[in-house]
């Protein structure tokens, strides 16, 4: 069952402790509606995968009430102060490095040392993120391959049952999603074009970078995802995939009762629980990268993950993460 709650004291307090309590509540911003979760609860953040149905990990947008919150997690550069004044609260995400002491789950983040943070503008989204007091992830909150939901019923469509609860703050005044910007080079690029215009930055910071071409050429075909766009965590260590047995000069990366014979593993879900693993598979393929490096091991042996539910999108990451590279 998924509660409408108005946008009132009430409403908010109740999304805010469902928040709080690790449940996933779809929100309104001025963009478009948003699928919230505790972005420092990684079982949270996983399980905005699994309601969306995505069959890969994108980097998911952090929400903070403003910008010193989003500054703390993230370190700001010049750029990225002067965008902060002129735009936020407002439809700009912003891509930057993220803070050593970063609390944000790594899935969250897919991963990367990057974090992409935006401050809202709408009263409830507003309201909602004091009342957390957590950066809150939020997706578009539509099911995978739809349409961006610019009104509750929208949302409830998609998603109703599947999530805890929606604040209802009434339509979306933009409908379309926020622009993303990297800031993390000393030259602007644009990775989505979005509610605040190319012409308005660049009044601030000069000119920007746009997409590859080949990326837009793939965007006009309808074959891009966003998260292509994005340059993936990878681990150091070759992964070999799909192992059925393990040597000792290997790592594992185990699924369910390991693989005996490993020289360390790590257990993304002794139960087989899709959800639990997706929450565990960065911060596993960190930590084994790192002590297989101490141990001086060969590779990362991955054991299979069933192709269902969460597994599409934990298996997608294992496969760029075990694909030849060119350096
Ligand atoms: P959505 O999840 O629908 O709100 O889309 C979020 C957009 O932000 C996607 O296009 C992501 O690829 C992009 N994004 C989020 N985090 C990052 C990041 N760290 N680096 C680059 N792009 C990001
Ligand atoms: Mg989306």
């Amino acid at each position: 069952m998924t509660l409408l709650l108005s946008a009132d004291e009430t409403g908010i307090a109740r999304a805010a402790a469902l928040l709080l309590a690790g449940e996933l509540v779809a929100f309104g911003t001025e963009t478009v509606y948003g699928l919230g979760a505790d972005a420092t609860n990684e079982r949270a953040v996983a399980s905005i995968f699994a309601a969306k149905g995505r069959p890969h990990f994108n980097p998911l947008i952090c929400h903070y009430p403003n910008a010193a919150a989003a500054f703390r997690h993230v370190d700001a550069n010049e750029h990225a102060r002067h965008l902060a004044a002129a735009f936020w609260p407002g439809a700009l995400t912003m891509v930057l490095p993220r803070h050593i002491a970063c609390p944000v789950s790594l899935l969250a983040g897919a991963g990367l040392e990057t974090l992409a943070v935006r401050v809202p503008a709408n009263a409830t989204a507003q309201a909602l993120l004091r009342a957390v007091g957590r950066p809150v992830a939020a997706p578009s909150a539509n099911r995978s391959g739809q349409v961006s939901p610019s009104t509750a019923e929208h949302v409830m469509e998609e998603l109703g049952g599947r999530i805890a609860a929606i604040v209802d703050s009434g339509p979306c005044p933009i409908g379309v999603e926020s622009t993303v910007l990297d800031l993390t080079s000393p030259h602007p690029v644009l990775l989505r074009p979005g509610g605040v215009t190319a012409e308005a930055i660049e009044a601030l910071v000069g000119p920007i970078g746009r997409p590859i071409p080949h990326a837009v050429a793939e965007a006009a075909r309808g074959l891009r995802s966003p998260g292509l766009l994005v340059s993936h965590y990878a681990p150091n260590l070759p992964v070999r995939l799909d192992a059925r047995e393990v040597e000792l000069n290997e790592a594992l990366l185990a699924f369910g009762q390991p693989l005996p014979g490993a020289g360390c593993v790590f257990n993304l879900s002794e139960s087989r629980d899709l959800t639990e693993a997706a929450a565990r598979l960065f911060a596993g393929l960190r930590w084994l990268d790192r002590e297989a490096q101490n141990l001086g091991l060969r590779d990362i042996a991955a054991m299979p993950v069933p192709d269902t539910g969460l597994g599409l999108a934990i298996n997608d990451r294992l496969q760029r993460a075990a694909a030849p590279r060119s350096s």
